[in-house]
């Protein structure tokens, strides 16, 4: 029964997301579509505990994640979530290598298994070669694989990846979508946003968001 306000134009409050109840099972692929606006953002936030909703409880697994302060929050992402965004938000200034590190840094691992974990993880997404290549000198599409490496690395149990081919071109967005559908058959649950309907039409679930309201849709593509 989670809902989520931001601020209106007036200063009031505006509710984007309704009294929304939805629950993810282990190892499933959800897309969620919707139109511009529609709170699609705001919906794969909370579920990934990047954000708290204004009413309502969110929970992974047996733990009530709206009741954890941001630290056990930040735990539980860097333990069991990984997050994809369109514009990829990596560290401009240091390398692939310690653009994945940081996706680690608040597990327990010594800096050298970070380290060889962060790298596996590189070569897991073709960039084994370019692991000191900083983002500029980096493609649009590396920098993505760099972005997912970096979900990657802590061998999350859900990843949430926010239209993470938008900024991609048709080929270079395929190729992401495979690397992420790769990853969810090694046992992680996936759940996308995208606008695109050839990707939605590969995700056996598949949720529609509009005007606050979450429907799945049937097969067909009609609301269920
Ligand atoms: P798009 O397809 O364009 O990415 P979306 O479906 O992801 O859109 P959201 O980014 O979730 O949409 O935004 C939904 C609504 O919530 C929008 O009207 C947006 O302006 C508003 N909104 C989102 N984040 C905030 C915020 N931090 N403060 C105020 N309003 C916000
Ligand atoms: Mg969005």
């Amino acid at each position: 029964h989670v809902t989520k306000s931001f601020p209106g134009k007036d200063g009031n409050p505006l509710e984007i997301l309704h009294d929304t109840s939805l629950a993810i099972n282990h190892g499933e692929r959800i897309a969620i579509v919707g139109p511009s606006g529609s709170g699609k953002s705001t919906l794969l936030s909370l579920l990934g505990a990047l954000d708290m909703p204004t009413s309502g409880m969110l929970a992974y697994d047996d733990q009530n994640v709206t009741d954890m302060g941001e630290k056990r929050r930040s735990i539980l992402r860097a333990q069991h979530i990984g997050f994809v965004f369109q514009q990829f938000h990596l560290i401009a200034t240091v390398s692939a290598l310690e653009n994945v590190m940081t996706g680690l840094q608040y597990t327990t691992l010594p800096r050298n298994a970070r380290r060889e974990q962060a790298i596996q993880a590189l070569e897991q997404v073709g960039l084994g070669e370019r692991i000191l290549h900083k983002p500029s000198q980096l493609s649009g599409g590396e920098q993505q694989r760099v972005a997912i490496a970096r979900a990657l690395a802590k061998k999350p149990d859900i990843i949430f990846a926010d239209e993470p081919t938008g900024a991609l071109d048709t080929d270079t967005g395929h190729a992401i979508i495979e690397l992420l559908m790769g990853a969810a058959d090694q046992g992680a649950s996936l759940v996308i946003v995208t606008h695109d309907p050839n990707i939605a039409a590969r995700f056996p679930r598949r949720l529609h968001i509009q005007d606050g309201v979450v429907t799945e849709l049937d097969e067909g593509g009609s609301h269920a």
